[in-house]
């Protein structure tokens, strides 16, 4: 096995293979390395610009943002303004990574990478069938969820029931973002459907292994945003997980930490990423923590997803 220095196995359950729609595999592969990352998991992300052209989809995000304080802020012409907001939605929406893609550069690195794919809800039932066979059939681990990218709230989505019923039976993942999202959707409104108390309604009905990505709490806007709702979830279920990519930085804080442990407990949370650049920064964060217990920390680096993920290592 190979580890770091102070002997920690490491597993990093949050990356995305790409940065602004360009693939940086060997980036990825190259951070690795130097910081000792056995395995990564990687995130697929199935978006279309096109679904902003739905009249449904359309109305509700316009609906949101007049609820919002956005146009209220801008103090200029609203149409000007949601017309540029669109077009902002739109270039993000078309940064998409695809289930083969991403399983084809798994393949390429046996034994660095699993692969989670990715469905975008607010599509057909068929369509959504169709996703869920593709992953099957490429060995995905399971999928990533984005309820603000993808339009759909998880507490009313039939297709969400249908992954989850799917995904109990072959025992895969589901990962869910929470908290805002970088872009237009910083705009708390627009980022509503990403409330970890959404989950609630099915969590009840479905024994599938959930991971609350960020924890709740990343938001450029409002940092900590639905982080108490997160917590509230993980004291309920014992199969809801958590991953810190993006919010490692909450764990320098001892009264967050003593929230996570009395509420969750640290054999529930996962060490993520995101992004390269926030690799080593995270993992030191974790590692020289004086509030986390040695156990913790091994937990959160590494051994949670192990076990999660049914790893062999
Ligand atoms: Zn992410």
């Amino acid at each position: 096995m190979y580890e770091n220095e102070k002997g920690y196995l490491i597993v990093d359950v949050h990356v995305h293979p790409k940065r602004r729609g360009v693939l940086i595999v060997d980036e990825i592969l190259n951070v690795m390395d130097e910081d000792n990352v056995k395995l990564s998991i990687l995130l697929a992300r199935d978006t279309d610009p096109n679904d902003l052209n739905r009249p449904d989809v359309k109305d509700t995000m316009v609906e949101k943002l007049r609820r919002s304080d956005f146009l209220v802020h801008m103090g200029m012409d609203d149409f000007f303004h949601v017309f540029e907001l669109f077009m902002l939605m739109r270039e993000r929406l078309s940064r998409t990574v695809s289930n083969v893609e991403l399983a084809n550069i798994v393949k390429q690195h046996p034994g660095r990478f699993l692969g989670l794919g990715s469905i975008n809800l607010c599509k057909s039932e068929e369509y959504v069938r169709d996703k869920l066979r593709e992953i099957d059939e490429l060995s995905l681990a399971g999928a990533k969820f984005w309820p603000q990218l993808q339009f759909f709230n998880p507490a009313e989505s039939e297709n969400y029931r249908i992954v989850c019923e799917h995904f109990q039976k072959k025992g895969k993942i589901i990962m869910m973002h929470t908290g805002t999202c970088p872009g237009p959707w910083e705009i708390p409104e627009l980022s509503e459907d990403a409330n970890p108390k959404l989950l609630e309604p099915v969590l009840r009905d479905y024994d599938v292994q959930v991971i609350i990505a960020h924890f709740g709490y990343y938001s450029a806007t409002c940092p900590g945003i639905w982080f108490k709702e997160a917590l509230e979830l993980g004291r309920k279920y014992a199969n809801v997980w958590f991953d810190i990519s993006a919010v490692a930085y909450i764990l320098r804080e001892e009264k967050i930490v003593e929230a996570i442990r009395n509420n969750v407990g640290f054999d529930k949370v996962l060490f993520g990423s995101d992004y390269i650049e926030y690799v080593k920064p995270s993992i030191d964060i974790i590692i020289n923590n004086p509030h986390l217990k040695e156990n913790e920390k091994e937990r959160i680096l590494g051994l949670n997803a192990v076990e999660l993920f049914k790893l062999k290592m």
